[in-house]
């Protein structure tokens, strides 16, 4: 025992969270309990409501409280363009940015054999389905340029193609604020093939 019963297990708890090493996650329990009994309360209160409340939209498979979600349903929207995204993470970074104003999938990983993720672990199905009934005209691919974000890139261009979409992927490049002499290769190589003209 490193604290009491219910600390050491709050700790081994927060443990489990992605990116939570034990050192984090010990000094997180100790700040919870310093908090006051409302404070902790209202906490514990959100998680169980969040759980409660937050599904997943029938189309595009983003977290949402309504089914469908508001992006689905907004009329403002290209419903020509569908972005497929790898998390609801990564749906929010672009929306962020307020330059895509299209639809959305999202898939809920990616492809990783090593992991046991095939395409049935993925929304694979559901997007074909979509692309089979909607009216879609581009699909932009924009996993995450990892290894695993790749190789789903190349696996869903293969059937995208096959269906005859019209298919482009997010473009890499130098980030901005960055220096070239400190990058590595594969975003400098990445840079150059995806050169803007001007
Ligand atoms: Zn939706």
């Amino acid at each position: 025992m490193e604290y009491t019963r219910s600390t050491d297990r709050l700790i081994a708890e927060l443990n489990r969270l992605p990116g939570v090493g034990r050192k984090m996650a010990r000094r997180i329990a100790l700040h919870l309990l310093e908090l006051s009994e409302e404070e902790a309360g209202r906490l514990a209160g959100l998680i169980i409501e969040v759980k409660k409340k937050t599904i997943h939209c029938g189309r595009c498979h983003n977290l949402t409280e309504t089914d469908p979600c508001p992006t689905c349903t907004d009329e403002e929207r290209d419903r020509g363009l569908l972005c497929v995204v790898e998390g609801p993470q990564d749906l929010a970074a672009l929306e962020k940015t307020g330059v895509y104003r299209g639809l959305y999938h999202v898939l809920g990983g990616y492809l990783s054999p090593l992991e046991g993720i095939g395409p049935d672990e993925l929304k694979v199905k559901e997007l074909v389905g979509r692309l089979r009934e909607g009216a879609f005209r581009e699909v932009i691919l924009g996993t995450n340029p990892t290894v695993e974000g790749e190789a789903t890139a190349l696996y869903l261009e293969r059937i995208l193609k096959e269906m005859e979409f019209s298919v482009s992927r997010l473009a890499r490049g130098v980030p901005v604020g960055g220096e070239l002499e400190y990058l590595d290769e594969v975003t400098l190589a990445g840079a150059i093939e995806n050169r803007k003209k001007m």
